[in-house]
């Protein structure tokens, strides 16, 4: 018989309404209601009430000493009576079940399990037994399970149980042997029968351990062969690249690419040979030379008879991409344009014509540059970053403009390898390792709001020496206008301060062409320090610049602070970041305390995770982060990366596709439709 077939009702004891209950809570079969796990479990071992802490929930042994009290009161009771627990005499409270009061007897043994309140030497009873009573609980580890109100946690344990009495021989294996036998697991029968009642904690978290591998590994093995799928289908764009000249073009380069890089960049040329559209993620510390690595890939794709796109968040970074590749793909000819959201009417007609007519190579831009109205002649590769990770919405608005480019998306907030293969478990991870040679890691201090005098002192000697400082402002949460005061503020007391020194201004209220003008200054060396909001942020380059101060700095989150850092560090100059802050906040301190100990991207990821988890970290709507109902991202690392490796093995062995031990794993796939569906979910 297929559990997954079969009706939840075929269980004893769950009739018409109840199913029809079980059915909102996403329980159709019998195999959903065995799935249906405990999110905690009651532990009713008999405990000394010396060792129980004051609210602690705690199982106990007594005697009925004296009579019971019931008091009614407005349609609801409150029964009282003595216990004699050890030497402890307690006072026992339930609250409407003034049917026991005609059970509670003098002299008699009872178990209670409650709440226990140690200055009113009083138990909140939720649960009470008398020794030797059938199907008593007394010493048992009971599930808890969510329910709905129509619900109780009773019927629900009797349904659970019921039904593996009726079906637990006829749960199948899913794991084939080769993996139950590595990891000595459970069968899954066994593990589904002990996860709902473990007779103590350490089978519990024997069987919880196969369940969470079990869940993650399905949900490698859907990405792993969702990805192996549509390389099969191989409707991409298969570009001929023209090694000599890339080789060339990088020849050319001021500097020559680190390992990494040249990794990396073989990775991308690879994956732009190959038929199937690329869909490949590169994280790399800040300052790890991400952007010449997307500029080659651009520069291979127009070699290859393509035009390629380049998409980034602000405005401000498209125009200094927009010069930094004009001006590295200029001596060979490559027509580079902008599109933003302040392109006037006439210059986005003009140049959408150009664009679809393949007179543009190179397109720049924010996100503008997917609209439905922009037509490539031939668009090859899509380079893009984080914010805009291509989901299946943009891929399908290209296709259905007949394109399927490769895309490469790129992100300055490296995480953890086993995250980000799993975050982004659709796309091929690169990685840039190692920084380019000869960077002095950044010199990080934390310091109080009362020595600013001495920060300014610190501008004062940088700037003197011909380097230039950052000055990012207090943060207001939630609010752009507030910040945009704050920056006015900073920059008229620095002025005033310091009245011979040329200080700018950046914040979001300005046109673009004011910011572009400011950010020119700036890399010009007009400007000696630049006050900013956090449009700053992302991405902006400018060696010369040593210094960054950031107040508030207990306020950001770690990584955007390590964000916020990079944008120094960038020349051959020993660089500071000085962080302004008086920690109210634990999660504060921790951040201060990471920021000075460390300039390792991958180590602030880590840590920033720990202290927000990772939903805050990737934010609730990008992250895309796949929610499990057994396991958990953080503390299941491990196995998550066991499974990761387990599942990408087997999908590349071709005995997976057709021999009948995986079956049972193949019959998951297509219930998942990885076979007829481009959508993940
Ligand atoms: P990211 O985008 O990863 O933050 P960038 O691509 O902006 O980093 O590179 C940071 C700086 O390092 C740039 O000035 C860039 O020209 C330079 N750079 C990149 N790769 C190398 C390298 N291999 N050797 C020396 N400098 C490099
Ligand atoms: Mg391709």
């Amino acid at each position: 018989m297929d559990l997954h077939q079969c009706e939840v009702r075929e269980v004893h004891g769950v009739g018409a309404q109840k199913a029809v209950e079980l059915n909102s809570m996403g329980i159709f079969t019998v195999m959903d209601l065995l799935e249906y796990v405990p999110f905690r479990y009651e532990d009713y071992t008999v405990r000394d009430l010396a060792s129980v802490k004051d609210g602690d929930r705690v199982t106990v042994q007594g005697t009925i000493i004296g009579e019971p009290v019931l008091q009614r009161y407005s349609g609801k009771s409150r029964l009282s009576c003595k216990v004699m627990v050890d030497s402890f005499l307690l006072t026992a409270v339930w609250f409407n079940r003034h049917f026991l009061k005609d059970r509670l007897r003098p002299q008699q043994e009872i178990v209670l399990t409650g709440k226990w309140d140690a200055r009113r030497r009083q138990m909140s009873v939720s649960d009470s037994e008398f020794p030797g009573q059938a199907g008593s609980n007394t010493g048992t580890i009971q599930p808890v399970y969510s329910v709905t109100a129509s619900m109780t946690q009773k019927w629900m344990r009797k349904v659970i149980a019921q039904a593996l009495t009726q079906y637990s021989a006829m749960i199948p294996e899913v794991l084939p042997a080769s993996i139950t036998g590595k990891y000595g697991f459970l069968p899954r029968s066994k593990a589904l029968a002990l996860i709902h009642t473990p007779s103590g904690v350490e089978e519990g978290k024997q069987a919880r351990r196969r369940m969470v591998y079990e869940e993650l590994f399905l949900f490698q093995l859907k990405l792993q062969a969702y990805r192996a799928v549509t390389r099969s289908k191989a409707d991409g764009v298969k570009q001929q690249v023209d090694l000599p000249a890339v080789r060339a073009f990088v020849r050319a380069l001021p500097f020559q690419l680190t390992e990494s890089q040249k990794k990396v960049v073989s990775e991308i040329l690879h994956d732009m040979q190959e038929p199937y559209a690329m869909n490949r993620l590169l994280q790399g510390d800040v300052g790890a030379g991400k952007t010449v690595v997307a500029a080659i890939g651009l520069y291979a794709t127009v070699k290859a008879g393509y035009q390629g796109a380049l998409m980034v968040p602000t405005e401000i970074l498209a125009e200094q991409h927009m010069r930094s590749l004009s001006r590295m793909f200029e001596p060979y000819g490559l027509q580079v344009a902008m599109l933003t959201g302040s392109s006037t009417d006439r210059q986005r007609r003009d140049l959408l014509a150009s664009l679809q007519m393949g007179l543009i190579d190179v397109l720049v831009g924010t996100h503008a540059l997917i609209q439905e109205d922009v037509y490539f002649r031939q668009l090859g590769l899509v380079v893009t970053d984080e914010q805009h990770r291509f989901g299946v919405n943009q891929r399908s608005i290209l296709r259905r403009k007949g394109m399927n480019p490769d895309v490469l998306t790129m992100t300055a907030t490296p995480i953890p390898r086993t995250l980000a293969i799993t975050a982004f478990g659709d796309m091929d991870v690169s990685t840039l390792r190692e920084l380019p040679k000869g960077r002095k890691p950044i010199k990080t201090y934390a310091v109080a709001h009362g020595l600013l005098e001495r920060v300014l002192g610190f501008i004062q000697r940088e700037v003197g020496a011909g380097r230039q400082a950052y000055v990012i402002c207090p943060l207001i949460e939630e609010s752009d206008k507030l910040d945009v005061q704050n920056a006015i503020d900073v920059h008229i007391q620095l002025q005033q301060h310091f009245p011979d020194m040329k200080i700018g201004l950046l914040h979001g209220r300005m046109s673009a062409a004011e910011k572009d003008a400011i950010m020119h200054e700036f890399k010009e060396g007009r400007v000696a320090t630049l006050v900013s909001t956090t449009v700053i942020e992302v991405g902006v380059d400018v060696p010369n610049a040593t210094l960054m101060v950031i107040y508030d700095a207990d306020r950001f989150g770690l990584s955007q602070l390590h964000q916020l850092r990079g944008r120094v560090g960038r020349g051959e100059h020993q660089s500071y970041c000085v962080l302004i802050a008086d920690p109210k906040t634990e999660v504060g301190k921790e951040r201060m305390k990471a920021m000075t100990e460390t300039t390792d991207g991958f180590e602030i990821a880590r840590r920033d995770l720990e202290l927000r988890g990772p939903g805050d970290f990737f934010g609730t709507k990008q992250s895309g982060l796949p929610e499990f109902r057994i396991a958990d991202m953080m503390a299941d690392f491990e196995i998550m990366e066991q499974a990761r490796d387990d599942a990408a093995e087997l999908v590349s062995d071709s005995t997976f596709w057709t021999g009948a031990a995986y079956m049972p794993l193949r019959a998951y796939l297509e219930r998942a439709h990885i076979f007829d569906s481009e959508v993940l979910d």
